[in-house]
């Protein structure tokens, strides 16, 4: 829990309500809601699932989706009468996941399933990746990617609803602790799990220890009390600069999760890493210790560190407080995130730091031979690739912070977190002129740096 939590004024406690109270706020109850019961077995590969899904998205009502390894016992509403659905023959599959239709529309969806996966407890799997159901032998990882829980799907825009509240029964035999996307770690074979926030839902069950400090939490592996030092200051230095600089303060702070992936063998051999983020969760393989000791060593291995860091902490702004929707999405979510990271960069490495990061992102851009889709007339359709997200999108919002001084790009973000998605041009605009840019120097920006999507702006 946040130590200052007592201090918070009342707007702010509404806002922050699952850390500070039972009651979910409306915003929440808006989100879709799991609950039921998962058992596991670490030693046999074993899956059994019951749980029903309700607040679908209005649009996801007739579908679901659930990963291609777990059959499908029966679908009921939540009273159990049954309800028909099609799927077996000829199924509509989403990536690692089977789609199923439902023969008639129902406001709560129950689900049981069952499946086995196959161990590869020598870790010599010809691969791994996010849509597994991985079992190693001592630890099973399902991410919401793998769809272990059945989701919500919009068969049109084939989005998959991957966030949900929860309040999920687990039992895992073979564990020593269980972990759940956003809720505190629990030593022991079984637990319960609730979660207010939509999260995404990840579940880790393994065997290995537990280190928690105010700051992280690592989980599946120790490190000594310097390298977990390092870690909880940078932690904590992030979670000061981004609190100041969005008015809110970082309520979550991450949990750093070891993985031995399945192809683990093979990652040793050739000394490659793998991870990923879903925040508050920061997964890799290896080691954690290589973070702690990238930061130890300091220079530019150390700010690319904290660069990173501070990245998925700003999810907890975009991603988790403000849920990002519509055809801004991947700016709101990741360039809006990466924006934050380097204005955490500057307070915490220094402006050299800041300004190489920023440099090496503009070198990019620049080396590209086509233009990219110029943000003004962005819609629904357009393709925002890694290259938008990570680094066109934010050399935008640097853009506008240059011209538009650092006073009113701060208001802006802050009125981006506080406002719903802007769903075109006018209403990003709306949100600008609330924060105090004016009309004139807001079309300046578009007309200079926006309108075309060139890379550098112009004059
Ligand atoms: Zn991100």
């Amino acid at each position: 829990m946040n130590p200052s939590k007592a201090l918070l004024p009342a707007a702010l406690a509404a806002l922050l309500a699952p850390a500070l109270s039972q009651a979910a706020s409306p915003e929440q109850l808006a989100t879709p809601l799991t609950t039921g019961s998962v058992r596991l077995d670490i030693a046999s590969g074993r899956v059994e699932g019951d749980a029903c899904l309700s607040n679908r998205p209005a649009d996801a009502q007739g579908h679901f989706v659930l990963n291609a390894g777990l059959n499908v016992a029966r679908v009921t509403d939540d009273e159990g009468k049954p309800v028909g659905f099609d799927g077996w023959y000829d199924p509509g599959v989403d990536g690692e996941a089977r789609v199923y239709t439902l023969a008639e529309p129902t406001a709560t969806l129950c689900v049981q399933y069952v499946g086995a996966f196959p161990l590869y407890p020598k870790h010599d799997a010809m691969g791994d990746f996010k849509g597994m159901m991985a079992f190693n032998g001592d630890s099973a990882r399902f991410t919401e990617q793998s769809a272990w829980l059945p989701q919500a799907f919009d068969p049109k825009a084939r989005v998959r609803g991957s966030e949900s509240r929860y309040d999920l029964q687990v039992d895992c035999r073979g564990c020593r602790f269980l972990y759940l996307n956003g809720s505190p770690a629990i030593e022991g074979t079984q637990g319960r799990f609730r979660s207010d926030n939509a999260r995404p839902i990840l579940l880790f069950g393994g065997s290995g220890p537990i280190t928690h400090t105010a700051q992280v939490t690592l989980l599946n592996e120790s490190l000594p009390t310097p390298k977990v030092d390092a870690l909880s200051r940078v932690v904590q230095q992030v979670a000061d600069v981004h609190a100041r600089y969005m008015g809110v303060p970082l309520a979550d702070r991450p949990t750093f999760l070891r993985m031995v992936t399945l192809n683990q063998a093979e990652r040793d051999r050739d000394g490659s890493e793998w991870g990923f983020a879903t925040w508050p969760t920061i997964a890799m393989s290896g080691s954690i210790g290589n973070v702690a000791d990238s930061l130890l060593a300091g220079g530019e291995q150390a700010e690319r560190r904290v660069q990173y860091i501070a990245h998925e902490m700003g999810h907890y702004y975009f991603g988790t407080l403000n849920r990002p929707q519509g055809p801004y999405y991947w700016v709101l979510l990741e360039s809006s995130a990466e924006f934050l990271s380097i204005k955490a960069l500057r307070q915490i490495s220094g402006d050299a730091a800041a300004d190489h990061y920023v440099a090496r992102l503009q070198a990019t851009v620049d080396a590209l031979d086509t233009p990219l889709p110029a943000l003004d007339a962005v819609d629904g359709h357009s393709d925002l690739g890694e290259m938008y997200r990570y680094v066109y999108g934010p050399l935008l919002l640097l853009s506008l912070e240059k011209q538009v001084g650092e006073a009113k790009m701060q208001a802006f973000m802050r009125g981006l977190l506080a406002a719903p998605s802007p769903k075109d041009w006018a209403e990003l605009q709306a949100i600008a002129l609330k924060a105090s840019i004016d009309a004139e120097a807001w079309q300046h920006w578009q007309a200079s740096c926006v309108a075309g999507g060139r890379p550098r702006c112009r004059g």
